[in-house]
């Protein structure tokens, strides 16, 4: 299997042909078919370091209209650093993508830069739980119109306390979108945020 069998356009094939990457692992050519594909929830059961970040990154990069400024697209993490992790690799994917904006909100740092950045626009924004809950609040970001969530992490997430904060922001997403929640384990509540949010999700392991 390479990339462009899994239906990759070509300005990602030029990215993925520059970063190096050869062939994809086993989680994106589980994953990346599907949600290319099929506008459908995903749970995966995948670790760090097996390449979902691409998994999920890929197609939500395919996805998105860069002919809008529209937030399409929010992946949340459970720390800052992998919230910057996770902007660079979809930054370096994205190379050859004109007009978009990839923004990392996170907790510890100025809420104003983080504004500034918004009010520019950004199709995809990658958030930890808690500063996102809080812009969402002050009104500074819209997730109305959001097509794609991303759960990464999710049992970290769980386990670091944001479960509140997850429902919160959910609560302002429309119902209509595709949710990927990606998780190295499974407790029941991780299964429990995929039953209460998702619908019908395809599952995967790896
Ligand atoms: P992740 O599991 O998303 O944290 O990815 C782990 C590392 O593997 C990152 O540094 C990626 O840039 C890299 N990576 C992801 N997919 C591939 C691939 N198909 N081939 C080689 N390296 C990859």
């Amino acid at each position: 299997t390479n990339f462009s069998s899994l239906g990759l356009q070509d300005n990602l094939l030029k990215a993925i042909t520059d970063l190096g990457f050869e062939t994809p692992s086993d989680v994106q050519i589980k994953s990346i078919p599907i949600l290319l594909e099929q506008k459908t929830d995903l749970v995966a059961l995948a670790q760090t370091g097996t390449g979902k970040t691409a998994a999920f990154g890929f197609p939500l990069l395919q996805h998105t209209d860069t002919n809008t400024k529209t937030t399409q697209g929010l992946i949340l993490s459970p720390t800052r650093e992998l919230c910057l992790q996770i902007t660079s690799e979809l930054e370096q994917y994205a190379k050859y993508i004109d007009k978009l904006n990839i923004v990392a909100i996170y907790g510890g740092a100025s809420l104003q830069d983080q504004a500034k950045q918004i009010n520019r626009g950004a199709q995809i924004i990658v958030a930890t739980p808690g500063r996102m809950k809080d812009m969402i609040k002050r009104k500074i970001i819209d997730i109305s119109k959001i097509e794609y969530c991303v759960l990464d992490e999710a049992d970290e997430m769980l386990n670091m306390g944001f479960y509140e904060d997850i429902t919160e922001i959910l609560s302002h997403s429309p119902k209509e979108k595709s949710t990927w929640l990606f998780s190295a384990t499974m407790p029941k509540e991780v299964s429990g945020i995929a039953k209460k949010f998702m619908n019908k999700p395809v599952e995967i392991t790896v």
